[in-house]
């Protein structure tokens, strides 16, 4: 387990060795993609500044990523279902201990899932749907399994697609369940994996206060059959560049132990949200910084698609597409049933990029969009999760 190897990982990524900028730029130009030396460059003087290797990083991971994914992203909705949290996370409007106006607790019923979804497929064009839940007590394997099939079904009825999954940490038997019944992928962000920080900001009653059990969680989502599973930092909690450098061991340890490791990236940073007691940190990085941080990670893991959200401006999820490969998001609500049920609220501050319109803009800017990706599933799985009728 990573949770028994951490602080051998945590005290290498303490004491970064020093090198020379020039050591910096020939690493940079010469190194290989997927070559782990190239981690080096986060603590690499001129990183992250706009100067010559943030270029050669950029340009770099524009040419790997447009290789392997042909300048296309892959577009993805996030469907909020839940409001209702027994987790107490310092920075975020959902907690558990915010009494405020700012926040209604809500859960949809199916038919409101429903709604939401048919509205997404059919006036929006989606065919992946990601379903996002609080640590909603309610709603752990059975509930999400039948949620999860409801949509999978509407897909199924249009044309197919992939149906994602957004939760707290589950049990290996529960992803096990939630493949059987259609599920197609999963992501979870660590938050940070600085052991300290995350107890401060996550006092909750459920199981995210474990840190192990969240860091065991992507080994339980590999040994229950999902291949495409989502990795990240909630960049800003913690000094960025020791979170980034443990999760980029995080991957690399997975792939060596696990056979298989992450496929999807994901890269929130902090935003502030009504409600939290954490709004800001000295922790977060510029936006020259990110774009180096995840070119950087483009380099290291290619075929690793990160999750472009919208809690950034629409200009900023352009330059982090560039090349391609990576989820997009258009449309975007975080209060369950904002889409066609008018629900004011939200977690966090996000954009909303319509994606009809917004999915021209993004062609302008030379990245195409691939709406159904029901065949990348089947090239990680090797068969379709459709079950035969
Ligand atoms: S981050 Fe997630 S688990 Fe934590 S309080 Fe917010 S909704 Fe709940």
């Amino acid at each position: 387990m990573f949770s028994r190897d951490y602080n051998q990982h945590w005290l290498a990524t303490g004491a970064p060795e020093p090198f020379s900028e020039d050591e910096a730029l020939r690493l940079a130009q010469e190194s290989p993609p997927g070559d782990l030396a190239l981690a080096r460059l986060l603590f690499a003087p001129g990183f992250g500044t706009g100067g010559e290797l943030d270029s050669i990083l950029l340009a770099r991971s524009e040419q790997v990523k447009a290789a392997l994914f042909h300048r296309t992203v892959q577009a993805v909705v996030p469907v909020y279902v839940s409001s209702i949290c027994n987790e107490d996370c310092l920075y975020c409007n959902y907690r558990s201990g915010n009494q405020g106006a700012a926040v209604r607790r809500l859960r949809l019923n199916d038919e409101e899932l429903r709604q939401e979804a048919q509205f997404l497929i059919q006036e929006k064009g989606f065919h992946c749907l990601e379903l996002v839940y609080a640590s909603d007590p309610a709603m752990r394997g059975a509930a999400m399994c039948r949620q999860v099939e409801l949509v999978r079904n509407l897909l199924e009825r249009s044309g197919g697609g992939a149906v994602g999954l957004s939760a707290q940490a589950l049990e290996e038997h529960e992803y096990r369940s939630l493949l059987d019944a259609g599920l197609s992928f999963s992501v979870l962000w660590q938050e940070t994996y600085d052991r300290t920080r995350y107890q401060q900001l996550h006092p909750g009653r459920g199981p995210k206060a474990s840190f192990e059990y969240r860091l065991e969680a992507y080994e339980r989502m590999l040994a229950a059959g999902l291949r495409d599973i989502g990795i990240g930092v909630l960049t800003g909690l913690s000094p960025w560049k020791r979170d980034w450098a443990m999760l980029i061991r995080h991957e690399a340890w997975l792939r060596q132990h696990c056979g298989h490791s992450a496929t999807i990236l994901g890269i929130p940073r902090l935003k502030p949200a009504p409600g939290a007691l954490v709004h800001s940190t000295p922790f977060l990085p510029s936006n020259q910084e990110f774009l180096a941080t995840v070119a950087l990670h483009n380099l290291l893991f290619p075929e690793v698609r990160p999750f472009v959200s919208t809690r950034e401006s629409f200009e900023m999820c352009v330059q982090l597409a560039r090349g391609g490969g990576c989820l997009f998001t258009f449309n975007c609500t975080t209060i369950p049933g904002g889409y066609t049920l008018h629900n004011p609220g939200y977690q966090f501050p996000s954009g909303s990029y319509d994606a009809p319109v917004y999915s021209r803009k993004l062609a302008e800017a030379g990245l195409a969009t691939d709406w159904n990706w029901a065949w990348y599933e089947e090239k990680l799985y090797g068969h379709s999760l459709v079950p035969a009728s």
